[in-house]
């Protein structure tokens, strides 16, 4: 008998599966996948980190996360300042006054502000409703037709005006020449990768990989006390009341012959006609572009993503945490609170467009709580 069943190796499970292994408890943890580390899984090709399941940047506010994950590995001094692409034109993100200074010719806070108010003024937005308005209430018109209109519509499968303003509040905007993607105090990538973390967090657990839950439900259930969820939550309940909605990726990789090939890890296409929304050349999170210092390596890996809808099969990547979904998610959770002994946690246990901070700190107080 196991005290614990944890289904899902990502970052949501692995960490409980090390705090409970910690407090002495008997676990076993099961994937689907044939690896452990879920989507924040990293592969070393010729010495080149790649983050398979997109990007992956560790950023946060609380301290206590962020000392939790540096148990684990060191982390470099990455900040993500992506670049995007829009036909022939090239801004920085996020919405900063380098931004502004290439859209309007613009030089000072007080300029772009303004530029930004006639703009807001003219689409007579006072109480956005939803991500269009929110969008264009907070960098104006020409910033939204450019650089988020094609691009959100392409990444969520919906026109902006379908979509919940929280995805673009997301984004910082701010009126410094900062092109820092993020505003909190501590970010950086693991320097050789991040299943590295996992492993550890893992070592002296069982694990069983390729094993699928729904395959072996009432002999695995009875192996174990409590049982922790990391997979969808509709799925759990057999779609009882209908599918939630998800979003799915592709992802096409690319070893290629040149030392740099697009000069930053992050380029986003805005465009809605360029079929993928951005392009990740791996090397660049972990500084192995550097001419002449002896951390370079030869040749480069990047990996164009493509966004897709889900259906039953896929990987449900990213929630759908519109209103229609908030609430069928609702009606889930109020089934999963009665179901005794299951404990559904993470990005798809909890319905929720999660980082990987959230995650740690969703975690450690689901774990602490369970082993009070
Ligand atoms: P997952 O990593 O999804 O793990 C769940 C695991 O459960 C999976 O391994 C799955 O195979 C397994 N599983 C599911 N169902 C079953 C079943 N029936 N039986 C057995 N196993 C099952 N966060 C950031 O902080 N910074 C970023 O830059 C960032 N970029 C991202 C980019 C992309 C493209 C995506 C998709 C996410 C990004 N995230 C980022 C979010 C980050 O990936 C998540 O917060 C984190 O990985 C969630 O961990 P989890 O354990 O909840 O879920
Ligand atoms: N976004 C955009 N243009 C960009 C980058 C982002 O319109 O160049 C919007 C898009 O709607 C996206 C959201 O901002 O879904 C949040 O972006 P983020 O980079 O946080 O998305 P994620 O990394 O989670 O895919």
């Amino acid at each position: 008998m196991y005290d614990f069943l944890i289904v899902g190796a990502g970052l949501f499970g692995s960490i409980f599966a090390y705090e409970a292994k910690k407090a002495g408890k008997k676990v076993l943890v099961i994937d689907k996948r044939e690896h452990v580390a879920g989507n924040i899984y990293t592969e070393n090709t010729e010495g080149i980190q790649v983050h398979k399941y997109g990007a992956h940047i560790f950023h946060t506010n609380n301290k206590e996360v962020w000392d939790y994950v540096n148990q684990f590995a060191e982390f470099n001094r990455y900040t993500n300042s992506p670049i995007a692409v829009y036909k022939d034109e090239l801004y920085n993100l996020p919405f900063n006054m380098n931004t502004f200074s290439r859209m309007w010719g613009v030089k000072t806070p007080e300029e772009a502000k303004k530029k930004i108010a006639v703009q807001v003024k003219e689409a007579g937005i006072t109480n956005p409703r939803n991500l269009e308005e929110q969008a264009i209430s907070m960098v104006g018109k020409d910033i939204y037709e450019k650089l988020i209109e094609g691009y959100t519509g392409k990444q969520w499968g919906r026109p902006c005006r379908e979509l919940p303003s929280f995805i673009i509040k997301r984004l910082p905007v701010r009126f410094t020449y900062d092109n820092n993607y993020f505003n909190d105090k501590y970010q950086g990538i693991p320097i050789g990768g991040y299943t590295q973390i996992v492993e550890k967090m893992l070592e002296g657990v069982e694990v069983k990989l390729n094993t699928d839950f729904f395959e072996h439900k009432a002999e695995l259930m009875k192996q174990a006390e409590k049982v922790v969820f990391t997979g969808m939550i509709d799925e759990y309940f057999d779609y009882c009341y209908g599918e939630l909605e998800y979003r799915s990726l592709s992802f096409e990789t690319e070893k290629l012959d040149v030392d740099n090939y697009q000069g930053n890890a992050v380029v986003n296409f805005t465009e809605y006609d360029v079929p993928y929304t951005r392009i990740i050349e791996h090397k660049h999170f972990e500084f192995l572009c550097q001419g002449s210092g002896e951390d370079s390596v030869s040749g480069t890996v990047i990996t164009r993503e493509y966004p897709a809808d889900w259906q039953r099969g896929d990987e449900p990547y990213y929630p759908m945490n519109d209103d229609r979904n908030n609430k069928l998610y609702t009606e889930y959770k109020k089934l999963a609170q009665k179901e005794e002994n299951v404990i559904f946690g993470g990005r798809l246990g909890m319905y929720q467009y999660f980082d990987m901070h959230h995650v740690v700190e969703e975690a450690l107080n689901t774990v602490h709580n369970c082993l009070k």
